[in-house]
């Protein structure tokens, strides 16, 4: 069952909003819910919605706008398009195929591996841009249309440098359909803060969306009551959320709720290691969550100060501490192997951190999950060399075992998963080919080393990495910071190792 929180409006505009995987997700997605709103509330558009697994039966599609949010979306957004007969390929499209259009984190990005397949995209925020877009679209013929977008900022056309967009946080982003079907289920998420001051050199979440933005804390709490009047289940969404001036606060709003006698389930995404504190985990407990994730990317000092993620190993002590001492059953600790100029003593640290933590913290539940190190565009980290998969997983294997024996659990996401996110995210326009024949393959990641044998393209540069002075495939994008200052940055940070 679906409530909708607002008044949808018609029109004869046929605009179908895409979400490149199935429908579960793109209800737990709050980024597309809130844009799929912005479209059903504008007179003289009928907005209808699309997952891999829900495509509705629409006539005379006028334009398809898809959001993309991880590097491997665009199996989904191929599996779509097969199934409504478009080619891939915005060549291969007439005047009678619909305007095809995408945005969302991968894009602004990296466009590029992209740009074959998109009339245009979007970079950076899209609230503003997305409506301006629409109202373009309604009122102007096809061609009219494309001629116009060229104005607005964030609107990005094959090859074209464009500024990405940037807005203010005024309106408060919340979930504009609540449904028993999501992810999410009835969970009524709110983005409380954009973005992350701290700026870890590998972080995308925080280069891409600065500066960091936050809602007032009125905002924020009209939004809580909001939700209240609908479900019992409210999450709150931000990469740095706790960095919100007032987020004790706001916690100590939803404690005083629930201790009159308010039933709330309250879901965190993770919380800042250096920012633990008991209210945060009080509250959290109170709202029924029972474990939850720190993130220290590295066990080693020396490491964390390279990629700037300056947490002391006191404050890791504590964390745990506060955690267990104030009702968690256990901390998950998100970790990276394969960090540039890492090495054995790096590696060794986990064991004696992790050891250090069981020790102190007798009976609560302790759990190590890894990552292999991904450099992203856009960070000061774009041009570092990739770890090879033998050296990564020889790593894994030694903590996977060195962690059991001390009896600490461990996770670990796909070595080749990881590789194939980094050919992805630094790719330029000549991956088109093979991101289609990945496809064809069957998307799975033997279809990857399939398509590359037939393709016969070379991916090597995307995981060597880059020299300072090369042109880089995203170059084509107007950043803050500009690639002057990532590199400073980097620059700065290798005086560290
Ligand atoms: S604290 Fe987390 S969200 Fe912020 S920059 Fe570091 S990794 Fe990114």
């Amino acid at each position: 069952m679906e409530k909708v929180l607002y008044k949808p409006k018609n029109g004869s505009y046929n605009l179908l909003m895409a979400f490149p995987a199935c429908e579960e997700f793109a209800l737990a997605s709050l980024g597309y819910l809130w844009l799929f709103k912005t479209a059903d509330e504008l007179e003289g558009i009928n907005a209808q919605r699309a997952a891999t697994d829900s495509i509705p039966n629409l006539k005379n599609i006028d334009s398809i706008a898809f959001s993309m949010s991880f590097d491997f979306d665009f199996t989904g957004v191929f599996e779509i398009l097969e199934k409504l007969n478009i080619p891939f390929y915005s060549r291969d499209r007439g005047e009678d195929y619909p305007l095809i259009f995408a945005g969302g984190p991968v894009i602004t990005t990296n466009p590029r591996p992209y740009e074959a397949f998109f009339d245009f995209m979007l970079l950076g925020d899209g609230e503003d841009s997305f409506l301006e877009v629409l109202e373009i679209l309604k009122n102007n013929t096809r061609q009219e249309a494309l001629e116009k977008l060229k104005e607005i900022e964030g609107v990005y056309f094959a090859g074209r440098k464009t500024k990405k967009a940037t807005v203010s946080l005024d309106n408060i982003i919340y979930t504009p359909i609540l449904s028993d079907r999501s992810y999410f289920k009835d969970t009524f998420i709110i983005e409380v803060s954009r973005g992350c001051m701290n700026r870890c050199a590998f972080c995308t979440a925080s280069y891409t969306n600065l500066p960091f933005r936050y809602y007032e804390y009125e905002k924020i709490i009209e939004a809580i009551d909001l939700g209240l009047k609908y479900t019992d289940k409210i999450a709150l969404l931000g990469a740095q959320i706790s960095a919100h001036p007032k987020f004790n606060e706001i916690m100590e709003y939803l404690e005083k709720k629930m201790d009159d006698n308010r039933n709330i389930e309250l879901g965190i995404s993770s919380l800042r290691t250096d920012s633990v504190s008991p209210q945060i985990v009080r509250t959290l407990v109170k709202g029924g969550q029972k474990h939850s994730t720190i993130a220290i990317e590295a066990a080693s000092e020396r490491l964390r100060k390279f990629i700037n993620k300056n947490l002391k190993e006191e404050q890791i002590l504590s964390a745990v501490q506060i955690a267990r001492e104030n009702g968690l059953k256990g901390l998950k600790i998100y970790s990276m192997i394969g960090i540039p100029n890492e090495n054995e003593e790096d590696i060794e640290e986990f064991l004696r951190l992790a050891k250090l933590l069981k020790d102190n913290n007798k009976g609560f539940s302790i759990e190590f999950s890894f990552s292999s190190f991904v450099p992203k565009p856009q960070t000061p980290m774009q041009w570092a060399k990739r770890e090879d998969n033998k050296s990564l997983e020889a790593k894994q294997k030694f903590l996977e075992k060195g962690l059991a024996k001390i009896g600490v659990k461990s996770k670990f996401s796909s070595i080749k998963w990881d590789y194939w996110q980094t050919v992805l995210s630094r790719g330029d326009s000549n991956l088109a080919p093979f991101l289609v024949e990945v496809y064809r393959c069957g998307g799975n990641s033997g279809a990857y080393k399939k398509a590359l044998k037939a393709l016969d393209i070379d991916v090597e540069k995307t995981i060597e990495g880059f020299c300072l002075e090369e042109a880089l495939p995203w170059d084509i994008i107007e950043n803050y910071p500009s690639k002057s200052l990532l590199k400073n940055e980097y620059q700065r940070l290798l005086k560290r190792i």
